[in-house]
């Protein structure tokens, strides 16, 4: 079994980032910057965006955080985002959800430019990605076919099951594996007979957030499968694919933490160097 090492091919990742950074300063005479916002002081949301400033700067990318108070009113940040829409030093844009209750999620998505839009989620960016067209795609779908591809280049006429219908993971995901002509079935917490689909599967894809709940008898013998779980337990972090039972009959498995998960922020920084070749 292949242990797929999301942690080593992000590196990997970020090293092409970063040679790209100093071809484009070389050329353009300026860098990439990415400009986050972040809303209130939740820990979580605090770790993801410093982890993002991280990585950003180790690649040489202008990155900025923007902090407002949990009580910030909606109309600031949606003024802010129309300023940085305008502004020519941010090439993405990118607002940490989860927002205040008193924040509308959408209006705040639909204010970001589409072509600063890293994160993928602007309605022209999700049009636009089922069309075929170029677009913006949410980082952890990347970040997932990115892996995908590092085991099987070729992945025409497979069959991918997505479990999960999320705008976050799996029908991004799906559109990117129907571009690559799968054959591919979004399976959902009403799909009838869970085991059946997965079973089909050379390519599972589980993004649900219920601990191990794809299990080793779910799995077609040399399947490629990608855990995009994330989910605390007694037992510490795991997946929404049951590990020790599922490796011993995949060809290939990501490992949480350490899959998924470093591969999110590197396409994080992917998707503002493409923001910027596209605004050039
Ligand atoms: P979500 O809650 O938005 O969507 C979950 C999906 O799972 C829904 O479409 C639902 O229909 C489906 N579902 C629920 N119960 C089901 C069942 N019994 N059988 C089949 N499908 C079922 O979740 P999300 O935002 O897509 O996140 C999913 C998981 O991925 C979470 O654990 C989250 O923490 C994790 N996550 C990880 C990363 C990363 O970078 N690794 C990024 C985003 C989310």
């Amino acid at each position: 079994m292949i242990l797929i090492d999301g942690k080593k091919i992000a590196a990997e990742l970020r090293e092409e980032l970063k040679q790209e950074v100093l071809e484009l300063k070389a050329k353009h005479n300026k860098v990439p910057g990415l400009t986050v916002i972040l809303i209130g002081d939740m820990a979580p949301s605090q770790i993801y965006v410093r982890n993002k400033e991280k990585s950003a700067n180790e690649v040489g990318l202008k990155s900025e955080i923007i902090k407002y108070p949990e009580t910030v009113e909606e109309k600031t940040i949606l003024d802010k985002i129309e300023e940085l829409n305008k502004d020519d030093t941010v090439s993405g844009i990118l607002v940490q959800l989860p927002l205040p209750k008193h924040i509308d999620k959408q209006k705040v998505i639909e204010t970001i430019v589409p072509s600063k839009d890293v994160d993928g989620f602007h309605p022209m960016n999700v049009g636009n990605l089922s069309a075929g067209y170029e677009s913006s795609v949410p980082c952890t779908p990347l970040g997932c076919y990115l892996l995908i591809k590092k085991i099987e280049p070729n992945l025409s006429g497979k069959k991918a099951v997505m479990v999960g219908r999320s705008n976050l993971n799996g029908k991004p995901m799906a559109q990117l594996l129907l571009k690559e002509n799968c054959t591919v079935t979004i399976t959902h917490s009403r799909t009838k007979d869970l085991k059946a689909e997965c079973l089909e599967a050379d390519i599972i894809v589980a993004a649900v957030g219920i601990p191990e709940l794809v299990k080793g008898d779910w799995v077609k013998k040399d399947a490629i499968v990608i855990d995009v779980g994330i989910n605390k337990t007694d037992k510490g972090i795991v997946g929404d694919v049951a590990f020790d039972e599922v490796s011993k009959v995949a060809k290939a498995l990501t490992p949480v933490p350490g899959g998924v998960g470093p591969m999110t922020i590197a396409c994080l920084l992917k998707n503002t160097i493409e923001c910027f070749k596209r605004s050039r």
